[in-house]
């Protein structure tokens, strides 16, 4: 029906308000605003209502697009664009196997609990997924969550006192920093990647009773990746555990895809991960912790996300199994993201561009000028390329740029296509000579 507005003057004056902080917003140039895309996800996307852009071959990719109904868009204008700016990393949000298996679990398990877990809410496929994360991360055992957010909001308050210490990046995910501010441990921030800063908290905090160490293994704005070893080294030497949150490395970083550690050689180093299954593990949703039993098992009793919330939905349980499945059969996929992340970082380097971090398929094409990394975006969807620009302040000011994400769907052209499309834009727009 229509909306029936609440009355009263408190009703009033809440929406006076919130009217003037979003002027707010829009006033600072921060407003955020989400395109409509009306197909799967995947490497090629259709933008309902024609958005910007038209790539001719990428109507072809989509398997089956989803029917929109709101007549305000139309499908019928070609509006096939490349998508740079997925963390589909594996391309497996729309494999067909994924897909397959979410419709088996939702046929076989329901669509969903309507219940917590230990309440009535555990089946056998969420026993089965836990067990198969903690034998693909080499770990002992893995809890479930509704997301990775809600991991990191968990794990903080359920394994921290005030006799212990966290010492966290400075720029660790917002998810790991609201987890630390729930809980009441001693809280240090480090500079990023830091070791001589890390080493100093580390010193001041030997008074406490523990010392937890928190790190993103890789950071998702820069697509740097931190340095596990030397972190694992200082933990070893202050007698520190080690926690990182691996959402933008499970299934993709390390010779076998298990993450940050596997890269860096310190499996088993690092006594805690958390991850999401919202990104390179089918990408429908979800999250885990995994790591020492006695820990999952003390999770189950006290983290409030996962005792308050309702159990993951069957289908994506179904999708993120599969998607593990994929991952420990074979490397190929993860092996075939990486050459189009060398081929891409490569081109883009030749072309006279910056791209912040190292072989990681977060490429950062570092502008430093907030309106030219904006109106470069804007140009480059007009070109048929997804791409996102970020300012100040998701990033520091003078430090605005275009994120790109590869994906192993990627074709060899489609990145070119991106290489050509950014030479083109950056020319014009004086961001080249
Ligand atoms: N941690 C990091 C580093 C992330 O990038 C994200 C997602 O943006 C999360 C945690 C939250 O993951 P989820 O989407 O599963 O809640």
């Amino acid at each position: 029906g229509t909306p029936r507005p609440a009355s009263g003057a408190a009703a009033a004056q809440l929406r006076q308000r919130l009217e003037r902080e979003l002027d707010e917003i829009r006033g600072a140039g921060t407003w955020k605003s989400e395109r409509i895309i009306a197909s799967r996800q995947g490497p090629h996307l259709r933008l309902a209502g024609g958005g910007a852009g038209a790539c001719g071959a990428a109507g072809n990719a989509l398997p089956r697009l989803l029917p929109v109904r709101s007549p305000r868009f139309s499908l019928s204008l070609p509006a096939g664009i490349i998508n740079f700016c997925a963390n589909n990393y594996l391309g497996l949000s729309s494999h067909p196997e994924v897909i397959r298996a979410a419709v088996e679990a939702l046929e076989g398990f329901g669509a969903g609990l309507s219940s917590v877990r230990f309440i009535c809410g555990t089946q056998s496929i969420h026993k089965d997924l836990e067990e198969k994360i903690a034998r693909f991360h080499q770990r002992e055992d893995a809890i479930l969550y509704a997301s990775c957010f809600d991991a990191n909001a968990g794990i903080f308050e359920a394994l921290l006192t005030p006799e212990d210490a966290v010492l966290s990046d400075e720029l660790n995910h917002a998810s790991i920093i609201d987890g630390i501010r729930l809980c009441k441990a001693n809280k240090y921030r480090y500079k990023h990647m830091d070791m001589q800063d890390l080493e100093a908290k580390l010193q001041e905090a030997q008074k406490h009773r523990m010392r937890l160490v928190a790190t993103d293994g890789a950071f998702s704005m820069d697509g740097d990746i931190a340095p596990l070893k030397e972190i694992c080294q200082l933990a070893q030497k202050y007698d520190a555990l080690v926690f990182i949150d691996e959402c933008h490395a499970t299934g993709f970083l390390g010779p076998n895809g298990r993450g940050t550690d596997e890269l860096l050689g310190v499996m088993d180093k690092v006594t805690i991960i958390n991850s999401t299954l919202g990104k390179a593990l089918g990408g429908a949703a979800g999250g885990y912790t995994t790591g020492p039993k006695p820990l999952i098992d003390l999770l189950r009793q006290r983290s409030r996300p996962y005792l308050f919330s309702n159990s993951l939905p069957p289908a994506v349980v179904g999708c993120a199994s599969k998607a593990l499945d994929l991952l420990m059969e074979s490397n190929a996929i993860a092996q075939s993201m990486a050459a189009k992340t060398q081929r891409f970082r490569s081109k883009m380097t030749a072309a006279g561009f910056t791209i912040s971090g190292k072989d990681h398929p977060i490429c950062p094409v570092m502008l430093g000028d907030a309106r030219l990394a904006a109106v470069m975006a804007e140009d480059m969807l007009n070109r048929g390329i997804y791409v996102i620009g970020f300012s100040y302040p998701v990033v520091p000011k003078g430090k605005a740029r275009i994120r790109v994400q590869i994906s192993a769907v990627h074709s060899d052209e489609d990145i070119d296509r991106c290489v050509e499309a950014f030479t083109e834009v950056g020319r014009k727009h004086g961001a080249l000579p």
